[in-house]
């Protein structure tokens, strides 16, 4: 089977300097690279690692970054025929500045990003047969990721929501729609309104996403581990204990290692578990998608943490 991803891409520009600038300041920096970034295509690029055949849906603009990023994603295996090419944006971008502490600062322009509407949710219906899973974020318009969720939804695909950024009004009629939704733990607290850090006020927090309508809530509480809730039960998947180093795009990771499983067959406590073992390979390595394990490290790994 395969699983298709209905969201962001992004060019995440980085440069690393000594400290940040002020107001006004120029300095010199020490090093700059370019690196793939965006949660649509940090998920996709984590489950295809995982050999999952995958594909994504969203929007780049006709310029050397989109250029560049829809090579990376095809060699990173990741389908691209879904992916429309804007002649009037850009492709999304991430400024992002380091300084010798590890502090940044992040200006991210969406570009194309915004402009995904009904165009790619008439892809993503073509693209459907043969999917067991739609990984949704929320860095493309609401409204559309909701009509692709619908879309998903029509066609019996399972539909995972990643709330990330999480928008000012969470439709409540999007809770229907979802099959797995995977806040973390700011989400989390932003979806109910009270502080979620630990493990009972997470457990809360999962039954109280199903309770709204979702058939599983799955609440990442970083290196704290995962709750989770569905109809009939609650239960708790650790962390695995592992240097970290990067904690960037570990929830995607954990999204991707997820949805890998779900198309493998396996049940939703061993796709948790997936998604763990993939969230703490990647905070391992720094960076968004080179961060990503291949399979061969990702099955040695689940092999001697068992
Ligand atoms: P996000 O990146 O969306 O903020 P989290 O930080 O909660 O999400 O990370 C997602 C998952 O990745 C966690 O639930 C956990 O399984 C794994 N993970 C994250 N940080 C660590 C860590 N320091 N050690 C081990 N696993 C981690």
């Amino acid at each position: 089977m395969s699983i298709i991803v209905f969201g962001s891409i992004n060019i995440d520009l980085i440069a690393t300097t000594s400290r940040l600038p002020i107001a006004g300041e120029t300095i010199s920096g020490d090093n700059f690279f370019t690196a793939g970034g965006g949660k649509g295509a940090n998920q996709a690029v984590a489950a295809a690692r995982l050999d999952i055949p995958t594909k994504i849906v969203g929007r780049v603009g006709k310029d050397n970054f989109g250029e560049q990023l829809l090579a990376s994603l095809q060699a990173n295996n990741v389908d691209t025929a879904g992916v429309v090419v804007d002649g009037d944006i850009h492709t999304g971008v991430a400024v992002i500045t380091v300084d010798s502490s590890g502090e940044n600062s992040i200006i991210v322009v969406p570009g194309a990003n915004h402009r995904v509407n009904n165009t790619e949710v008439e892809r993503l219906k073509n693209l459907l047969s043969g999917v067991t899973a739609l990984l949704l974020q929320l860095e493309i318009p609401l409204e559309f990721a909701m009509s692709a969720a619908k879309v998903a939804q029509e066609m019996g695909v399972k539909v995972i929501l990643d709330p990330a950024p999480f928008p000012e009004n969470f439709p409540t009629d999007f809770y229907d729609l979802i099959d797995i939704i995977t806040p973390n733990e700011i989400e989390a607290s932003q979806l109910v309104g009270f502080s979620v850090n630990n493990h009972e006020n997470a457990t809360q927090t999962a039954i109280e996403l199903c309770r709204r309508g979702v058939k599983n809530a799955v609440v990442k509480i970083g290196a704290k581990g995962v709750v989770c809730a569905t109809e009939k039960e609650t239960f708790f998947q650790p962390a695995f204990v592992v240097e970290a180093i990067d904690t960037v795009a570990a929830g995607d990771a954990f999204n991707g290692g997820l949805a890998a499983a779900l198309d493998t067959g396996l049940s939703l406590k061993e796709a948790v578990k997936w998604g763990a073992a993939a969230g703490a390979l990647c905070v391992t390595k720094s960076g968004a998608q080179p961060a990503m394990p291949d399979r061969e490290t990702f099955d040695n790994f689940l092999l001697r943490r068992r």
